[in-house]
């Protein structure tokens, strides 16, 4: 930079510019030791029927346990996995562990695995699926995989045709975050689609927003029409449960039923609701 220029905007867009490449560069060299080092853990959140509260299945979220900083969210990682490719090593092992996990549950809870776009693009999804459920011995109905609008966004026919191989195998298939995305519609029935995964900005502003619960509404008819289970994110108060309830929304997942939660607390304690706080101290993006 320009000594003695400190207010110079491009002074200064140049050093953040520059620190912010070498925080990523260090981040990507830090990522990989993690991978080595077994620094990545899953922890699951319930996912509940709506009406019973009866548990259903549990989603897998990938946390990484940095030596330094502690227990780090995947927002600050994954796009940066993504952009390296790394996201291809880091899945297999997701995949992995999630079945060879789910598969010592006591309980026949499905698990839902989140999938990044960039997987079905540099890495051959159905063979990775395939080998985990072979592994692990998960029977593939047990196995329900999280992809978003993005992949979509992105869709090639090769897409389409894993999509459905997955489906002929018995595992299925969940549009996450639904709702926000740029998708058209149309997207519905080119794609075979078990479960939309209503976004957490619906449930949050049900009382807050007008149409919000319209919206819901519509979401929930559309999912019955076209044969879908429906299921609300980020339920956190019993308002909104019962709000949710009153559209017809066949699942709920949040923290007033249960927080993300290592393995090992599942085991011990098999029941949702009682799940340490292991995730509010977590870092997270700003
Ligand atoms: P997602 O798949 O939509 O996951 C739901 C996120 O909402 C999780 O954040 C979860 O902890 C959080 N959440 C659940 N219930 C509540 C609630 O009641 N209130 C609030 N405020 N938040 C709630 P997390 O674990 O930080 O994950 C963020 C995103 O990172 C995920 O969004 C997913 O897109 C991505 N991600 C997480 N794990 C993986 C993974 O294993 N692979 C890939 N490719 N992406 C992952
Ligand atoms: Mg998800
Ligand atoms: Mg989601
Ligand atoms: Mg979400």
């Amino acid at each position: 930079a320009i000594k003695g220029n400190g207010r110079n905007g491009f002074a200064f867009f140049d050093t953040s510019m520059a620190a912010e490449a070498d925080e990523r560069h260090r981040l990507e060299i830090d990522f990989r030791a993690g991978l080595a080092r077994g620094e990545f853990e899953l922890h699951y959140q319930p996912i509940v029927e709506a009406g019973t509260r009866r548990l259903v299945g549990r989603e897998a979220l990938i946390r990484w346990n940095h030596p330094d900083e502690g227990l780090i969210a995947p927002d600050r990682f994954i796009a940066m996995a993504e952009d390296t490719g790394l996201v291809g090593a880091l899945g297999e092992w997701i995949l992995q562990t999630a079945c060879a996990e789910a598969a010592t549950w006591p309980d026949d809870a499905t698990v839902a695995v989140n999938i990044s776009p960039v997987q079905f693009r540099k890495t051959n999804l159905l063979d990775v699926i395939m080998c985990a459920l072979v592994d692990s011995g998960l029977p593939p109905e047990r196995l329900e995989i999280e992809i978003t609008e993005r992949v979509l966004l992105e869709w090639e026919a090769d897409h389409v045709s894993t999509l459905h191989q997955l489906k002929n195998l018995g595992v299925s298939i969940a549009l996450d975050d639904f709702g926000t995305g740029y998708s058209s519609l149309s997207y519905l029935t080119t794609f075979p689609f078990d479960k939309l995964k209503i976004d957490r900005c619906f449930t949050r502003d049900l009382l807050a927003r007008d149409g919000c619960g319209a919206i819901v509404c519509a979401i929930v008819n559309l999912g019955r029409s076209l044969d879908m289970v429906t299921v609300a994110e980020g339920v956190e108060t019993e308002t909104q449960l019962r709000l949710l309830r009153a559209a017809g929304v066949d699942q709920v997942q949040g923290y007033l039923v249960g927080r993300p939660a290592p393995a090992t607390a599942l085991v011990a304690a098999p029941a949702p609701g009682a799940a340490p706080a292991a995730d509010a101290a977590m870092v997270r993006s700003a």
